[in-house]
């Protein structure tokens, strides 16, 4: 049997896909074709994120209302709360309420371009904890929350980030998904000091399968996802040959989670960019086929 994988039996990972919502007609037809590729296999929920400051705030709503119709999918929605007021905030989910949306992804948001200190706005939420809080006034929402194995960049310190994690989770999350980590050991690590920290909610990996390491690279350093040493020996020479670096990234994702599973882990969030094919690979190798037709 192939190392470190549970007899198939027991290999039924529980999976969520995230993804973001489309600018383009185009992008909107790989986004379509990305989720029905992923829909069979069962995902307890897909999630749809929220631009930059709301910036695309009728746009995830379509995506979310078109899943809802259209798939057998669970939908869930981003919704932050930089710069906007509590009413505009309450008034966007109430919109998701009543359209029949009932898992909520409630986040902080990141400050504007240009702006480097974050400022709650005057009648806003300050920060998720406070979100979270009020989507609970608002609706019984099911809601994920965000959490940082490597710590939030801009929290003073782990044990004060790891306290906001739990204002969040007693403010009434049920879940935290945790930003993008390569090193299995740090999220494992985290995993303990969650536990010590009195949190027992499930707090799910989140896998970013690095199709193009340039970007993560960039990306990584502003949301304090840190590179190993290894990894961009892994990618070095492959800038023009995007075939082989996809599969270079599916081995690099494939033996991250196969560490996780053979650490316990069951459940695992994919940041799909839109894209099915890593995913579903390595949904694959995690376990998970495709609902049977009819
Ligand atoms: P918070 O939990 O509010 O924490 C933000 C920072 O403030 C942390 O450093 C925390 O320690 C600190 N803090 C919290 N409370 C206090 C307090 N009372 N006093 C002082 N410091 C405090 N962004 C988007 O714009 N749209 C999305 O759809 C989106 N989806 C995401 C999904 C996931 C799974 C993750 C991990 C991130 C996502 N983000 C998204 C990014 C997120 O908005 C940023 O990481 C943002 O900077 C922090 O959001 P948060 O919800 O973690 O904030």
């Amino acid at each position: 049997r192939f190392a470190g994988l549970p007899a198939p039996a027991e290999a039924a990972p529980r999976l969520s896909f995230e993804f973001f919502p489309p600018r383009t007609e185009a992008l909107e037809q790989q986004l379509w074709a990305a989720i029905r590729r992923l829909e069979p296999l069962r995902p307890r929920f897909v999630s749809v994120t929220y631009g930059a400051g709301g910036s695309t705030q009728e746009r995830t709503h379509a995506t979310v209302a078109r899943i809802l119709r259209e798939t057998a999918l669970t939908p869930a929605a981003h919704l932050t709360c930089v710069g906007a007021s509590r009413a505009e905030v309450d008034a966007v989910a109430r919109r998701y309420w009543e359209a029949g949306v009932r898992h909520i992804v409630a986040l902080r948001g990141d400050p504007p371009a240009g702006q480097a200190r974050y400022e709650p706005h005057p009648e806003g939420y300050a920060f998720a904890a406070d979100l979270v809080a009020g989507l609970a006034r608002v609706a019984p929402f099911e809601i994920s929350v965000a959490a940082y194995p490597e710590t939030h960049p801009a929290a003073l310190s782990p044990e004060q980030d790891l306290d906001n994690l739990k204002r969040k989770i007693d403010a009434g999350a049920t879940r935290a998904i945790t930003q993008y980590f390569f090193d299995t050991d740090v999220f494992l690590r985290f995993l303990d000091r969650c536990l010590a920290a009195g949190i027992t909610v499930p707090v799910v990996p989140g896998i970013l399968p690095v199709s193009n390491f340039a970007q993560v690279r960039k990306f990584s350093a502003m949301c304090g996802a840190s590179i190993p040493a290894w990894m961009p020996r892994l990618f070095e020479g492959l800038e023009e040959d995007p075939e082989t670096r996809r599969m270079v990234a599916a081995v690099v994702a494939a033996e991250q989670v196969r560490l996780l599973q053979a650490n316990g882990v069951d459940e695992f969030h994919f940041y799909t960019l839109n894209r099915a094919d890593l995913t579903y690979a390595i949904a694959h190798l995690l376990g998970a086929r495709p609902a049977p037709a009819g």
